[in-house]
């Protein structure tokens, strides 16, 4: 690549070869997605309609908040979490995994990560336990 002077804002593009494809970039015209893209994946859609099942599972057999952060809590399990957390590798579908805890008690869990490590209640990475 040739240098010559920088370009500037109003420097006019000059192509060297000529552009193979002349479709056109506005919007609803040239090759249209005939179906839209699928928010999820079969599979991943699978995985939701177990971890649904497993969700009102786990309330029902375990209806009490299983932290118990503080006299915040509300007693009552109204939600499904991870010890160790989907981004960190936990498998949401693995009852072992899971706690049911209050939103009080959940919110703090999330609020506050280095005391939820040190309770417990949630966990660094896949097979290593808080210190
Ligand atoms: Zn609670």
């Amino acid at each position: 690549m040739k240098h010559g002077k920088p370009l500037t804002r109003h420097t006019p593009l000059s192509a060297q070869t000529e552009l193979k494809s002349k479709a056109s970039l506005q919007r609803g015209v040239g090759p249209r997605r005939k179906k839209a893209l699928r928010s999820r994946s079969k599979k991943t859609e699978r995985r939701y309609v177990l971890r649904r099942a497993l969700v009102d599972d786990l309330l029902a057999e375990r209806p009490w908040c299983e932290i118990r952060w503080d006299e915040g809590c509300t007693g009552r399990a109204v939600d499904v979490d991870e010890v160790l957390s989907r981004g960190r590798g936990g498998d949401y579908l693995d009852p072992e995994n899971c706690q049911t805890p209050c939103r009080y008690c959940h919110d703090k869990k999330h609020t506050e990560p280095a005391e939820a490590l040190d309770r417990g209640v949630a966990a660094a990475s896949r097979g290593r336990r808080a210190a």
